[in-house]
């Protein structure tokens, strides 16, 4: 007998059509002679409505009280599902995280799993009870809950699918498997059969969302058979693969945009050792990432010193970097959150040059200005004011032959 995690999103689970349909789809896998753990996000929309409430009633509403509010939509979704199954005749039952132990750091809204406890998923499938797992939530080392950032349900599924050595863990959503770039901007964008971990986390941390990034880097460190396929067709998806030398490898294997970005400029700061520290020590320690960062020689004895943030994180790190900039006697402190970050990945791109010029060469001949470049051996990056971030993808995706017309 196999045992599957299944995963749904809030797409799969919408509506209550859509729960009565997934409800059939797990009954058919049992039915099929699997034993099955169903991990569910939140109906569509909640999550963001629970958001919206939280944000209405404060500027910086606390992390901590944002994470009950937030993983309530998971709490709903997965009592639904088990009231389907089990009108199915599927004996069901729901499990919230600290039902199931899933145990993380304190990190509230973007948590870690540290470990998951099996105990109670193992009773519950050795007595023919089909659990259904809230995704997305844990509970921290005080009992508290929290959350592991948006998306985060599919590593709650993998994360499940490690600790219980599952035999495949299933990412059901709205497309049917992995793209060479998001189907919904580029409509010839091809599904893959294959991909490999490698490129999969590099798509997803570079804003692929089909896949949540710490899900790809779970199942790679756990060896977890990972598989990305519709909800609602049949049909085999995309299995995330570890590197094999018999798989054709293609130069590029996606495109992947970001659009939640923006960037910070200090202008005319002086060029000399720990500038880079003071800029950024403040928004480090706030803690906000820090994505590219730029700094150009400065002729006469200035420089200019340019970094991205998430667009959620902006308003913020101005704020924080004003008085370095004060301090530091820049001539100016600027910044746009109107920008997009597109990537180019492939693992083929080690054993090829002239990719990037490709990259550039391409985007130029379309009067796309490159605002910023980050490049490693499997991916190029740039960022483009966000209002040709479309065209920009679409124009790369063509470059590299990606459609569906070059097969
Ligand atoms: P779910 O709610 O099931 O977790 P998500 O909305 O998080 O679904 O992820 C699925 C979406 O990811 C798709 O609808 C698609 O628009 C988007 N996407 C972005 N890049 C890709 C890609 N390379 N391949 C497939 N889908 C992609
Ligand atoms: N419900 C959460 C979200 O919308 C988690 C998830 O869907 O994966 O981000
Ligand atoms: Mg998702």
């Amino acid at each position: 007998m196999t045992l599957i995690v299944q995963k749904y999103g809030g797409t799969s689970v919408g509506s209550i059509d859509r729960i009565r349909a997934v409800a059939g789809r797990v009954g058919a896998s049992r039915d099929a002679g699997h034993q099955v753990i169903v991990v569910l996000s939140a109906m569509a929309g909640e999550t963001d409505r629970l958001q919206e409430l939280g944000s209405s009633i404060s500027a910086r509403p606390a992390p901590e009280e944002m994470d009950v509010l937030l993983a309530a939509g998971e709490q709903a979704s997965i009592a639904l599902l088990a009231i389907a199954l089990k009108d199915l005749g599927h004996p069901s039952r729901s499990f919230l995280a600290h039902q199931v132990g899933v145990r993380t750091d304190a990190d509230h809204q973007r948590a870690r799993i540290e470990r998951i406890d099996t105990a109670a998923l193992r009773e519950s499938l050795a007595s023919g009870v089909t659990p259904v797992v809230a995704g997305f939530q844990g509970i921290n080392g005080a009992g508290r809950l929290t959350t592991l950032g948006r998306g985060g349900s599919d590593t709650t599924a993998v994360a499940v699918a490690a600790a219980v050595a599952a035999d495949e863990c299933q990412i059901c959503t709205d497309v049917d498997g992995v793209h060479t770039a998001d189907p919904r901007i580029v409509a010839d964008a091809r599904r893959l059969d294959h991909i490999t971990f490698e490129e999969m986390l590099e798509l997803a941390s570079l804003g692929s969302k089909v896949l949540h990034p710490r899900s790809v880097e779970f199942a790679g460190k756990y060896a977890v058979p990972l598989r990305v396929l519709s909800s609602f067709a049949a049909g085999g998806g995309t299995l995330i693969t570890a590197e094999s030398e018999s798989m054709e490898q293609p130069i590029v294997s996606g495109i992947a945009h970001a659009q939640d970005e923006a960037k910070i400029t200090m202008s005319g700061v002086p060029d000399v050792p720990g500038v880079a520290s003071k800029i950024l020590g403040p928004v480090g320690g706030a803690p906000i990432e820090v994505d590219m960062i730029v700094q150009n020689a400065g002729a006469d004895g200035l420089t200019d010193f340019t970094f991205t943030v998430k667009r959620s994180d902006y308003a913020r790190t101005l704020e924080l970097v004003r008085p370095v900039g004060a301090e530091l006697g820049a001539r100016s402190v600027s910044g746009d959150d109107q920008i997009a970050k597109v990537s180019v990945v492939g693992v083929g791109m080690r054993s090829h040059a002239g990719v990037a010029m490709r990259v550039f060469d391409s985007l130029a001949a379309e009067n796309i200005n490159i605002q910023m470049i980050s490049t490693s051996e499997i991916k190029i990056s740039v960022v483009v004011a966000e209002r040709y971030m479309e065209l920009a993808v679409r124009t790369l995706h063509e470059v590299f032959e990606l459609g569906k017309s070059e097969e």
